[in-house]
């Protein structure tokens, strides 16, 4: 499609309809992604409550087993089997001690997963281990115990050390724990697996938990809390903590499914609101622009084109456009206004030198036709008389031929003012007819009253006392004048005046010149308009 048969109203609208289908578009998926973004941002939440449980869990693990440890250690048996191994190096009663936990339990076992029990002398060099309880441990403690437990002094060395640690059958928990009290005679190691207790993570957080080895081997899954759900199906979200050991190797995935139905909704309904909020939004800026767009520049526009079209046909000049519109179109109305008011002014001046006479500067001959004809229909109507004046200028050729043609045409000049300051009354008017003839339309005039007009010109010309030496009647420029009044009906016409004029004009001349001659219908209805054919 061309440019030039797209109306700006249509490229508005496609251009408006663009904007809001991207819009539109946009808003849903910035609506999306913020649901994504929510999304990850409430997994990352979920995570940071999972490690905050986990930590909480490991730290009542430590407590547990270093209570447990403390509570062997404090056995009257453990201590006599320990000074029996110091003394005659007697193994079997600490074995038996060792184990014995893992085969009869006690208060406390129950709470714990005992992996391994295990005994060092204040060196912490080891001295027995339980046969009961996982395999393939290395015989020594685990390295991140051992440079704690060596950098100790003093009381220092009376404490309890624990931590998560990963052996090679998995992760394990272990708590080094000071046997003989303020007498350090060695110590306790009590390795547990966490898994066990970590498994409470799902009642803390109310979260089915599930929990993994580094091998993504499952280690323990939670029982699932069933939480009543009434909203339809359901949105699980996987929440995932990577626990750390001590050397901050990571020991454990914790992978949780949160029931994220309630919020998963609530977005979804703030999804839904904004996306209806943003169509509002921009249909209604859309129709907002849409009027705008008609009311201040389509119809102003229109109103122009309009009024150009008014100006074309009619020549009206009444401008619309600015009406109640913008400061531009009010600009641009007033340049419209000006330019058409000068167009007029240049025609009305163009009329004005068309109708005068380009020498003299009175009016020419067109506009005595228009003049008179008009005038002649208004003295039909109103039943007046209309007179006329022919004037000729006596023996002009000869002028001419005497003084040239430039001293001519001054003296036309000269003659002309003469006579137009005493043609004066509204709705009188002077014109040349041609040459060196002038002819003086006077409506609502009688004969007498045209004679005196006329004899009033012959004189005042007289009296401008222009030599002229060829006149074979005077030795000043002088005048022939013919008049006729005419009472106007439906059988004569405007041409009947003039021809009337004309004869009179043509009597005024043959007998001798400097003269005035009133004709009447009567007086010349024998010789008529052939005496002038004749003349000229
Ligand atoms: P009559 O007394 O019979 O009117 O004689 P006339 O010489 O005035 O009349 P005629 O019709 O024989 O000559 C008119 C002359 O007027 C002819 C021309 O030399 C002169 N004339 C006509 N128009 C102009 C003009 O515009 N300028 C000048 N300078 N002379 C003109
Ligand atoms: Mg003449
Ligand atoms: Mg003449």
């Amino acid at each position: 499609m061309r440019i030039e048969n797209i109306s700006i109203k249509t490229l508005t609208v496609c251009v408006l309809l663009i904007i809001g289908i991207l819009s539109i578009t946009l808003s849903l998926v910035a609506g999306f992604y913020f649901r994504e973004a929510a999304l990850a941002s409430q997994a990352q939440s979920l995570s940071r409550v999972i490690e905050v449980a986990s930590g909480d869990i490991l730290s009542e693990l430590r407590d547990r087993s270093i209570s447990f440890g403390n509570t062997l250690q404090s056995r009257e048996a453990f201590r006599s089997a320990i000074a029996k191994f110091h003394e005659s190096g007697q193994a079997e009663p600490l074995t038996e001690q060792l184990d014995d936990p893992f085969i009869k339990g006690f208060e406390g076992t129950g709470t714990i997963d005992l992996a391994k029990l295990r005994v060092y002398d204040p060196n912490l060099k080891l001295l027995r281990t339980s046969q009961e309880g996982i395999a393939g441990l290395e015989p020594q403690l685990p390295r991140f115990l051992f440079t704690k437990a060596e950098s100790r002094k003093g009381v220092e060395r009376l404490k309890a050390l624990s931590g998560l640690w990963v052996s090679p059958s998995g992760p394990l928990y272990s708590v080094l724990v000071p046997i003989g009290g303020l007498r350090l005679t060695g110590y306790l190691e009590v390795v547990v697996n966490p898994a066990f207790n970590l498994g409470h993570v799902s009642t803390l957080t109310e979260m089915p938990i599930k929990i993994y080895g580094m091998n993504d081997k499952l280690l323990h899954q939670s029982e699932q809390t069933n939480r009543e759900n009434k909203a339809g199906e359901e949105v699980k979200l996987p929440v995932e903590y990577l626990m750390p050991a001590e050397n901050n190797q990571p020991a454990y995935r914790l992978v949780g499914l949160e029931d994220v139905t309630r919020f998963s909704n609530d977005m979804y309904k703030t999804q839904v609101a904004t996306t209806i909020a943003f169509l509002v939004l921009t249909v209604s800026t859309l129709s907002l622009a849409l009027w705008a767009f008609s009311r201040f520049l389509f119809r102003p526009i229109k109103h122009m084109m309009d009024d150009i079209h008014r100006y074309t046909v009619e020549g009206s000049l009444t401008t619309t456009t600015a009406q109640d519109n913008t400061k531009e179109f009010h600009a641009l109305s007033d340049a419209f206004t000006d330019m058409m008011k000068k167009i007029q002014s240049s025609i009305h001046e163009l009329e004005r030198i068309s109708s005068l006479d380009g020498l003299t500067g009175v009016a020419n001959r067109r506009s005595l036709d228009t003049a008179l004809n008009k005038e002649w229909l208004r003295a039909q109507r109103s039943k007046t008389e209309v007179s006329l004046l022919m004037i000729d200028i006596d023996f002009f050729k000869l002028y001419n031929d005497h003084f040239g043609h430039q001293a001519g045409d001054d003296c036309l000049k000269i003659v002309a003012v003469k006579i137009a300051q005493l043609v004066t009354r509204p709705g009188d008017l002077l014109a040349r007819y041609g040459g060196e003839e002038f002819a003086v339309l006077l409506p609502g005039t009688s004969s007498e009253g045209a004679t005196s007009v006329a004899t009033h010109i012959l004189d005042a010309v007289a009296a401008l006392n222009i030599h002229h030496p060829k006149s074979t009647i005077s030795n000043i420029v002088t005048l022939s004048i013919g008049i006729c009044t005419l009472l106007p009906s439906d059988e004569l016409s405007p041409h009947h005046l003039i021809g009337f004029a004309d004869e009179a004009l043509y009597q005024a001349k043959a007998a001798g010149r400097n003269q005035i001659r009133a004709t009447s219908p009567e007086d010349l209805a024998k010789a008529r308009l052939s005496r002038r054919g004749e003349d000229t």
